[in-house]
């Protein structure tokens, strides 16, 4: 049986959350800083310290509405309501940098955002690829930043006073081939920078931009490498760029990875709805027995993209994908639905 805290965040998945006037009463700054798809909510923190990325009406998503869940302040707390249930939240600040400035007149957090513990860098905002689903490619010109201005921005975010990062995940859009090598220089001069801290990196599957041997002896802690959908022609749709690189390939690099890396280190993003289930639990089965993590992310129509206009997924459909992969992942030992860090699954479904 699923706690009320697992229903609860399901169903924000599903339907986004209103705000009552109270806590934008009580909260001076922005509630998220992010525009990116799933990251784009404000990040609750329940009692059992599941963590939840709740959209609300601040994008324009059209499946955030008619919620039964309501956000609300009263004396000294944030609670959630839903019909008879009151639930105690801690909201998740941004950090107080994000209205300041380094020397060149940037914005810190054009550089370096951070979600509940983990400070987000994109060497390239934007992408070569063009995923339907996804916000970077659409939303976002293609540009790459200076590495020595993402090392410092990430400098401030890790001793930020409200929101101290304490991993870093490099992520961002795919870069352009004359761009690779500047990718990796990016990769070695974190890794130099900030040694004894646990860096991820999430990319596509191409050993041009990830030397794999390379990555794991320089340090770097872990990989996401996301197939995305298991049905390769609703991929063709979806992801042509990740289509053409094929599955089999996806597969080969993920297990070359996981042995390279360590079972536990190297995981899988799987969007849910935008194929069947059945398909679904064909991609988890497919990663967990080579060793990798998989992790659900709930398809979120993000604004501005070829997509906006889908539905999400349901409540019920998402507890029923959840529920029949975990019991895929019990076959592998070593194998969890991801993310392993409870702070980050806060836009996956994972508990
Ligand atoms: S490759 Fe990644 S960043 Fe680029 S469009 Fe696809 S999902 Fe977005």
């Amino acid at each position: 049986m699923w706690t009320l805290e697992q229903k609860i965040k399901t169903k924000i998945f599903a339907k986004g959350i209103s705000i009552d006037q109270s806590v934008f009463n009580i909260v001076k700054t922005p509630l998220t800083l992010d525009s990116y798809g799933t990251n784009s909510g404000v990040i609750l923190k329940f009692p059992s310290g599941i963590y939840v990325n709740a959209p609300f009406s601040k994008y324009n998503y059209n499946f955030v509405k008619n919620s039964l869940i309501r956000l609300v302040y009263s004396k000294s707390k944030f609670y959630l309501h839903y019909r008879k249930v009151r639930l105690e939240v801690e909201v998740i600040p941004i950090p107080s940098f994000y209205n300041k400035m380094n020397s060149q007149g940037i914005l810190y957090s054009e550089l370096a955002v951070t979600h509940t513990d983990r400070v987000c860098v994109a060497p390239i905002t934007g992408c070569n690829n063009h995923c339907k689903f996804c916000t970077l490619s659409k939303n976002y010109q293609y540009r790459k930043d200076k590495i020595e201005e993402s090392i410092e921005a990430t400098k401030v975010a890790l001793v930020d006073p409200v929101l101290p990062g304490r991993h870093i995940l490099i992520s961002g859009g795919t870069p352009r081939p004359a761009d690779y090598e500047y990718m990796k220089n990016f990769y070695r001069s974190f890794a130099k920078e900030f040694k004894g801290i646990p860096i991820d990196i999430m990319m596509i599957p191409n050993e041009n931009i990830l030397d794999l041997e390379e990555l794991k002896k320089i340090g770097i802690d872990s990989l996401c490498i996301n197939l995305e959908l298991y049905n390769e022609k609703l991929l063709k749709i979806y992801a042509p760029e990740k289509a053409l690189i094929g599955r089999e390939k996806y597969l080969k690099f993920i297990e070359k990875a996981v042995k390279i890396f360590g079972q536990g280190k190297v995981r899988s993003l799987l969007v849910i709805g935008l194929e069947p289930i059945e398909e679904i639990l064909k991609a988890v089965e497919a990663l967990a027995c080579i060793g990798c993590d998989p992790v659900l992310s709930p398809f979120r129509p993000a604004p501005g993209t070829p997509l906006e206009k889908l539905p999400s997924l349901s409540y019920e459909l998402m507890a029923k994908a959840y529920r029949r992969a975990e019991k895929i992942v019990a076959k592998y030992p070593g194998v969890v639905l991801g993310p392993r860090c409870k702070a980050c699954g806060h836009n996956t479904l994972s508990f």
